[in-house]
């Protein structure tokens, strides 16, 4: 206590402010303080601590006019905030006006950046406000009241009051409860519909156990008080005006409503224009990206995912409509040499080159892919081992006589085998591609650079015309 007592005393002026403020309503004192000593060992550390929260919320309001209108919020939230413990019987009600005083401390932070927003929400209809903080993307200034509190250390019931202020029904504690009405009774003084939100406040008041005239006396102390505890902050505020003459400026409040209301409209109005726009990038980004996992780097050729889409998606088409589809596995002959001879870089030309070629020598319908390495296949919709065959032997020849000149160190040839399996439906993929792999195979056997067709399967739909 000595040392916060010194600490004090070093610095006058926080030393008179916080005699007055300790001396003004806002603390309800019994006696008067004439010594910040006498004010350190009287008020003990919670007071003090009290005392401290009141000058920071005062000082971390902007000295402007919209800085002014947000003070005035939180003073009054404080103040009303301690006239309702008050009469629910507490003594400790300095506890309940930093609770009060706390609750848009949140939107001091806002203000440094834009204080006329966080002025005009600040006085905002509870509805209005949180749609228009949800549509500017704003943490709710509810949650960040709480954690401010949180970061000067206030109790938890401190905490969990700041943040349930706006919640639908009271709380259970005293603070909470006290914290949910005081909101409703500052919110009076910025109603439109004065008189309307008075009936509504003493029926809110009754759910704190409160009498039509315990909120009433509430109603009317409140300008006062705020008024005295402003000049304990040494700040200035706009004239209070008591609940009567509210009501008789509330055409003025009704206007301004409608220009808050237009305001929300237009930030609606936006943020679906936004969220238009976001939802078309976010589409652009997905076929970008469906495109990215589904094509092969090197080729620019479907990759083996997509190609495992297409042959699910051909076997059921060819299945239904019982025409023939053919599957052609393609695998450059002695690849390994050519990369050991000519390197890794050639090796990728050549693939690139057959890659083209493929796509340049089927039909619009046919699908090649890039099945792996140095593995491509062509998945030929409506085509029997026949028309298989001429396209085969097509690219077979092609490769054959391509000279590749570009990206090696100098001008090479590759060829190919050729795997061909036909289906009419009723076979798996797994089968299919096995049916190839095995085709391929012997064509490798057989001497490279030649095109073998598997057997049909044996008992297959439409055997007999294939042979
Ligand atoms: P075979 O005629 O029997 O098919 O002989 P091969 O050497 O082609 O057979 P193997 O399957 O053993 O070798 C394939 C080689 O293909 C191995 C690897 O060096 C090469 N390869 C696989 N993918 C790529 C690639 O993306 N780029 C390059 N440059 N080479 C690749
Ligand atoms: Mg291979
Ligand atoms: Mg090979």
């Amino acid at each position: 206590m000595d040392a916060l007592a010194e600490v004090v005393s070093i610095d006058p002026v926080l030393g008179l402010r916080i005699l007055s403020l300790a001396n003004s309503s806002a603390f309800a004192l019994s006696r008067r303080m004439s010594d910040v000593r006498q004010a350190v060992s009287v008020l003990g550390l919670r007071s003090i601590r009290n005392l401290a929260l009141g000058l920071l919320v005062s000082d971390l309001a902007p000295q402007t006019p919209f800085g002014e209108r947000l003070l005035e919020q939180s003073i009054r939230r404080g103040t009303a905030c301690r006239l309702i413990a008050e009469h629910l019987g507490i003594k400790e009600v300095h506890e309940f006006f930093t609770a009060g005083l706390l609750l848009d401390v949140g939107l001091m932070t806002l203000a440094r950046t834009d204080a006329k927003l966080a002025a005009d929400l600040s006085c905002m209809a509870s509805p209005s406000r949180s749609v228009r903080e949800r549509v500017l993307g704003l943490t709710p200034h509810a949650e960040l009241s709480g954690k401010m509190a949180q970061e000067c250390f206030l109790p938890e019931a401190t905490i969990a009051a700041i943040e349930a202020h706006h919640h639908d029904e009271p709380g259970e504690s005293p603070l909470e409860k006290a914290t949910w009405l005081a909101e409703r009774v500052a919110a009076l003084f910025d109603s439109a519909l004065v008189e309307r939100d008075r009936e509504l406040l003493v029926h809110d008041g009754a759910k704190l156990g409160f009498t039509a005239e315990v909120v009433e006396d509430i109603l009317q102390r409140t300008p006062v008080e705020v008024e005295e505890t402003a000049q304990a902050f040494q700040r200035q505020l706009p004239p209070q005006h008591t609940v009567d003459e509210l009501t008789e400026n509330a055409y003025q409040h009704l206007i301004e409503l409608n220009a808050e209301y237009e305001v929300i409209v237009k930030d609606l109005e936006r943020a679906l224009v936004e969220k238009a726009e976001l939802e078309t990038q976010l589409r652009v980004a997905n076929e970008l990206l469906s495109g990215l996992a589904n094509t092969d780097e090197l080729t620019g050729l479907p990759n083996r995912r997509a190609l495992q889409g297409s042959v699910d998606y051909q076997l059921t088409m060819s299945e239904r409509s019982q025409r023939p589809l053919s599957l052609v596995m393609v695998d450059v002959d002695h690849f390994k040499n050519f990369n050991d001879t000519m390197g890794h870089a050639a090796g990728d030309a050549v693939l690139r080159v057959l890659g083209a070629l493929l796509q340049e020598l089927v039909r619009g319908v046919d699908i090649p892919a890039r099945y792996g390495g140095e593995e491509f296949t062509l998945l030929l919709p409506d085509t029997d081992e026949e028309g298989a065959l001429v396209v085969s032997e097509r690219v077979r020849a092609r490769l054959e006589a391509t000279v590749v000149t570009e990206d090696v160190p100098k001008p090479c040839k590759v060829t190919a085998s050729f795997g061909v399996a036909t289906t009419r439906g009723g076979e798996s993929s797994e089968s299919l591609f096995g049916r190839a792999d095995q085709a391929l195979y012997v064509a490798k056997e057989e001497g490279r650079n030649r095109i073998c067709v598997a057997p049909p399967l044996p008992g297959a739909r439409g055997e007999s015309e294939a042979a």
